[in-house]
Order: structure tokens, then C-alpha cells, then sequence
């Protein structure tokens, strides 16, 4: 097979990692519709940067070929579909060729487990040292961690990418064992996550390929093991406490022929989009675990924002004053996220803010916010909002 037809195959089948950011309502910011797809059924993926700047990013494996057998996943060994792979340098250059074309701006690349960890983790950080070193490529490159690789590559992984990440699939050892029943929570997986963490708080001195070490992210097959919204979260707030993951990723499960867990009920997306808003309240809201409004079995409303049903249960009587409220406070109020709570403290000292209008025009999602503030003492006017 040519080397672009590989491509388009390996590309294809990476379609549901995800490495754009999403916002705080769970919604991606740039939709999935804007995929664009170049060079013949090539797709590069809209994609946010750490500094905001949009690029083309393509996603891709350096092989579909894997001696694992997870138990959801498309790529697990003996599944009967067709398979690519490319030596690194052989990639390296045929990637470079798109980056030069502007079809790819950026690149996140992973790999199916050929030969053990270290072995592919080789592979991977070639490619990379072939992109840095020997075709000077100076964008955006997202590395995969492989299950088992060793501390040390670890760390190069971390020299040449911008963000790493390894997949845990599960919340904990019980809920991995049911996915992928050979590889091992803690010892293959967290502990890689861990190291990433290690080297960025004890090697300050020593950085990434521009300065910085590189972000770290997670993703999580959620109900793919029936694991509650309890456990993922719980192990999400471990990971962005202790381990500073910039993001933990969720995927609603979704079955695939021809695995053991293809007669598995699919997961809702809306339970996927309020594992990210749960998420994000836990990274940047301020909430702790204990404040999520988990249902019997450690599950969130289904039907409900969980910063809502928060609001519903702890401000419905006791509302926020706009004018006096802390940032902390202001965090908590339905509609008004970060930036909304920079406006409003920048509003503040201009003048006694009295109307919804002030706030909207702020950008703050003013009817929303509306039931849980008072506005110079006083209970605004607003039209009632379904708010979910
Ligand atoms: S190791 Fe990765 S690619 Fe291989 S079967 Fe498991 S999840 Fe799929």
C-alpha cells in the first residue's frame, strides 16, 4: 500500500481521540462538524492550542497492528480488519511533506502495542527525534505514552512533545479489569502518569524541546466497565490535584463489532457531557467531589447541569449579591465561568451593577444566572431557562 493510502487508513481509525479543548458546557469549541477533510479523505482535526491559536491538527497512529486484546477497543489483536504501519522515518517525512503543504499544522501521534512498551515507546519518540532534530519541525506535537515504557523515555517523550498523554481507560484497577484484562492500573499505567508529573516538579531546570515541559492529559471509556460517575470523578480529582493533568478526556462507550463487549449497552453522550462539566467544576471552580450532586449508584442527573442542580439545592434561597460577592462565590453562580467572574469584578469598579443587561453584554449567560443573584439587594427580572 502506498504510504499516504496508510496514512488514510491509520488517520481514519483515530477519529475518536480526542485533543481539542472543550468548554465549560461540555460542548467542543470547535464542533466536530468543522472536520475538515483534505488531501482525499485525509481528516484534519480543528484543534486549540495552549495559547488559543486554532491549527489543523492530524491525528494518526504509526501502527494499527496490536498484541493487546482489550476488550472494547477496534484495534485489539485478532479482530479481522486491515491494518497499516510506517517505520518512523518513512512518517516522519511523509508528515512533513503535509506540514510543508499546510494540509497539517500540528500532529498527535499514537501507536497499537507492537513488541511490547518499550519497544513501541522507541518508535514513537524516533519519529519524534527525526521530526525535531533532522526535519527541524517546530509545531505542535502530542506523544503518546505507552503502556509499560520505561521512566527514561518517559522523560524524552517529554523533551520533544508538547503534551503527553496515556490512557487509563478505567477509574481504578476492578472497572480496568474489565476492560482490558491484561493491562495493569497502577503499575503500567498510573505510575507513567505520575513520573510526568515527578520530572516537571523536580527537574524546573530541565525543559521541554520551547521552554516548557509539555501538558498531560487522560481519557477515560466511560461505562465501558459500568463504573459510576463517582469513581471516574474521583480518580479525575486525583489527577488534576496531585498529578496536574490538564485535562481527563471521556469517551461515552461506544460497542464494536467483533469485541467482547460488542452486545454492551452504548453510553449516552449526555453522560459524557456531564462527566466534562463535573469535571471542569472540579478544576476550575472550586468544587470538591463531596459537592457533586451524585444520584443512588454515584451517578449525576442525567438531565441536569451538576453546577445547576448545585445552585438549585444550596442558592435558590440564598442568592449572591453581584456587587459584593467574592470570586469564589461569584464561581458558583449557574452562567458565569472564570472570564464571566474577571467582567464582573472589572464591572464593580466602574459602577453599582443593577440590570441583567450589564452583565450579558459582559458575556455572562445572564438568564441563567439570573434565580441565584441579586442585583444591588434586589431579584432580577428574567424570563425562566430549562438549563441544561
Ligand atoms: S493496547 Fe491500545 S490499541 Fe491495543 S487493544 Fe488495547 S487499547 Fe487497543
Amino acid at each position: 500500500m502506498q504510504a499516504i493510502d496508510r496514512l488514510k487508513l491509520l488517520n481514519q481509525q483515530m477519529q475518536f481521540e480526542p485533543d481539542t479543548d472543550v468548554s465549560p458546557d461540555g460542548r467542543a469549541t470547535l464542533p466536530v462538524a468543522c472536520l475538515e477533510q483534505r488531501a482525499d479523505d485525509l481528516y484534519v482535526h480543528p484543534a486549540v492550542m495552549p495559547n488559543g491559536r486554532h491549527i489543523r491538527l492530524l491525528k494518526t497512529q504509526l501502527t494499527s497492528v496490536c498484541e493487546r486484546d482489550c476488550h472494547y477497543c477496534p484495534f485489539r489483536s485478532g479482530r479481522d480488519f486491515r491494518r497499516a504501519t510506517f517505520q518512523p522515518e518513512e512518517f516522519a517525512r511523509l508528515f512533513m511533506e503535509l506540514h510543508r503543504r499546510n494540509i497539517a499544522e500540528g500532529l498527535f501521534v499514537s501507536s497499537g502495542l507492537a513488541g511490547g512498551g518499550v519497544r513501541t515507546q522507541d518508535r514513537l519518540l524516533q519519529t519524534a527525534e527525526i521530526l525535531r532534530h533532522k526535519l527541524n519541525y517546530r509545531g505542535y506535537l502530542h506523544l503518546k505514552i505507552m503502556p509499560g515504557a520505561e521512566k527514561a523515555q518517559v522523560e524524552r517523550a517529554m523533551q520533544l512533545a508538547d503534551r503527553v498523554s496515556l490512557n487509563l481507560e478505567a477509574p481504578n484497577t476492578p472497572r480496568l479489569a474489565r476492560l482490558a484484562p491484561h493491562k495493569t492500573f497502577q503499575e503500567e499505567l498510573l505510575t507513567r502518569l505520575r513520573w510526568v508529573e515527578e520530572i516537571r516538579r523536580t527537574q524546573p531546570g530541565h525543559r521541554g524541546w520551547n521552554g516548557h515541559w509539555p501538558s498531560s492529559t487522560t481519557q477515560f471509556v466511560a461505562g465501558g466497565a459500568d463504573e459510576s460517575d463517582l469513581e471516574l470523578l474521583q480518580t479525575t480529582e486525583y489527577l488534576y490535584r496531585s498529578l496536574r493533568l490538564k485535562r481527563t478526556y471521556f469517551m461515552a462507550f461506544n460497542p464494536i463489532p467483533d469485541t467482547p463487549l460488542e452486545d454492551h449497552a452504548p453510553t449516552p453522550a449526555n453522560r459524557e457531557r456531564r462527566l466534562y462539566q463535573a469535571s471542569f467544576l472540579l478544576r476550575d471552580y472550586g468544587f470538591s467531589l463531596e459537592e457533586m450532586p451524585f444520584e443512588a449508584g454515584g451517578m449525576l442527573p442525567l438531565l441536569q447541569d451538576p453546577k445547576l442542580a448545585w445552585a438549585e439545592l444550596n442558592l435558590s434561597a440564598q442568592p449572591v449579591e453581584v456587587n459584593r460577592a467574592d470570586r469564589a462565590q461569584l464561581l458558583r453562580v449557574p452562567g458565569i465561568g472564570p472570564r464571566g467572574v474577571d467582567a464582573i469584578l472589572r464591572l464593580r469598579q466602574q459602577a453599582t451593577i443593577r440590570d441583567l443587561s450589564t452583565l450579558k453584554s459582559a458575556g455572562i449567560l445572564a438568564e441563567r444566572a439570573a434565580p441565584y443573584l441579586l442585583l444591588d439587594g434586589k431579584k432580577p427580572i428574567y424570563q425562566i431557562s430549562l438549563g441544561i
